[in-house]
């Protein structure tokens, strides 16, 4: 008897693996987590904080499909990075076949946007992100198959200012958020003719020692020398050091950009220091480079990156377009606020609704509809399939919940109207009745005293 042929099969795909747990549960998949309550507080507080420190700098929120053309990230994320090398997840659409992939980064997708609707017809854009973003690297701390990105993209504007401004607003946010010894490192690109005499020097330089060089390396001396100034092989990091400087190539113009980025930031207060081996090693990169860095998360101590691509829109098939921007890794971020000691913001409600017989549910959800309409959070004790549970495990739950004061609908309290207001903090026990039509001017005292 032959088999069927399975679905799969048939579709000449893979078979999928049991995307199982040892009893046959299903697991999230490998490096992508799920984010549980207390801790998405703590992204939620964060989120706040960037709403804030955007709003003052007037960035505007765009929200772009996570999913988009593998053609856009081949293009705009560059065919010689690793990003599109080896850690795009891509696929085809089952029914038209168009090739597509979950963004590994955003700055593609935005500039796509700004393009397909003309955004910057009229002037300039600041505009912010935050959201997932899906690469398939080794998951490791501070490194995920889905993370979470802030970013920012000024589209527009040419000038130092600009590059300044996007930088000042990440010190201004770490700032809030308590984080310390962040350290700001700048480099800049200057040009392209700038760079292909760089380049034809930096290949020189490694072809002359070409045996000191690793496997990936040697591929990249002939695709992307630059980027073999970012490696992270121990082994060649002497070598690295001694390659020729894109900084000593750099003309009169992109000096006077860089120098008037560092001048800025200085004015401003921020501190900075210039590494010569940041790099980014695709042709629409120019001028400044800029990452954010903490030597508190291990290897994934790179908070921040970011710079300006002024050759991005004309990759991307439109009128050439100055832009500058940056991404942030917001695991990162929150890792290194744990790190750094800052307790999770506390979780609890004003009020926790003792309600001993199921009976009183009929009085008492009006009166917690109105708390909760004029701003009171409170937490209703549920059970009333079975019979609700005793006076003694809901005050247990009460306090557990570390809600501020228990609100006890008793069978004595209903039959008088009446709600008993018992605080649960400072040793607990201080108790006052009020009128169930009372309760509004109670939760006003409770406002003025949060
Ligand atoms: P790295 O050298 O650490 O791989 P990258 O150069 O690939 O970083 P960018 O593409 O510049 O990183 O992304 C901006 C920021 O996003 C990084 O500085 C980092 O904070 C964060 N980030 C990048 N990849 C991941 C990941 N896989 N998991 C969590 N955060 C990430
Ligand atoms: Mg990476």
């Amino acid at each position: 008897m032959t088999e069927k042929p399975t679905a799969a099969a048939a579709e000449n795909r893979p078979e999928a693996k049991a995307p199982t747990g040892k009893r046959d549960r299903l697991s999230a998949v490998k490096g992508m987590n799920d984010i549980l309550p207390p801790e998405s507080a703590r992204w939620e507080w964060f989120e706040a904080h960037v709403r804030d420190v955007m709003g003052v700098y007037a960035y505007r929120s765009i929200r772009t499909p996570i999913v988009e053309h593998t053609a856009l990230f081949v293009k705009g994320t560059g065919e010689t990075t690793d990003i599109v090398e080896k850690e795009m997840y891509s696929f085809e659409d089952r029914l038209n076949g168009e090739q597509l992939t979950l963004r590994p980064e955003n700055t593609p997708g935005v500039v796509r946007a700004a393009i397909e609707h003309n955004l910057t017809y009229d002037g300039g854009k600041r505009l912010f992100y935050m959201g997932p973003m899906f690469r398939h690297e080794r998951p490791q701390r501070g490194r995920y198959r889905q993370f979470y990105q802030l970013g920012a993209e000024a589209l527009g504007f040419a000038g130092p200012e600009v590059d300044a401004e996007l930088m000042l607003m990440v010190a201004q946010l770490f700032d809030r958020l308590g984080l310390q010894k962040v350290r700001v490192e700048l480099n800049s690109l200057g040009l392209l003719p700038e760079r292909l005499q760089h380049r034809a020097a930096l290949i020189d330089y490694f072809t002359r020692h070409l045996d000191a060089l690793d496997t990936d390396a040697q591929r990249r001396l002939q695709t992307n020398p630059l980027r073999i100034l970012d490696t992270k092989n121990p082994a060649m990091q002497e070598l690295v050091q001694g390659a020729p400087q894109l900084l000593s190539f750099l003309g009169e113009t992109s000096l006077k950009h860089f120098d008037q980025v560092k001048t800025l930031l200085s004015a401003c207060g921020v501190a900075w220091s210039i590494n010569p081996r940041l790099v980014r090693g695709l042709d629409y990169y120019s001028h400044t480079v800029f990452e954010f860095i903490t030597d508190e998360l291990g290897a994934q101590g790179t908070l921040c990156g970011g710079g300006r691509y002024d050759g991005l829109f004309e990759t991307l098939g439109a009128k050439p377009t100055p832009a500058v921007g940056w991404g942030m890794g917001i695991e990162r971020v929150l890792e290194l606020i744990q790190v750094q000691g800052d307790a999770l913001p506390p979780l609890a409600c004003d009020a926790y609704a003792v309600l001993p017989d199921a009976a009183a549910l009929e009085l008492a959800l009006p009166v917690l509809q109105a708390l909760r309409q004029s701003g009171v959070s409170v937490q209703m004790h549920a059970g009333a399939e079975a019979g609700m549970g005793s006076m003694k495990a809901q005050f247990k739950k009460a306090d557990a919940s570390g809600a501020r004061y228990a609100l006890v609908f008793g069978a004595d309290e209903l039959t008088s109207g009446s709600v008993t207001i018992k605080s649960l903090r400072d040793g607990g026990g201080a108790q006052v009745a009020r009128a169930l039509s009372d309760v509004a001017l109670w939760a006003s005292t409770l406002q003025s005293a949060a």
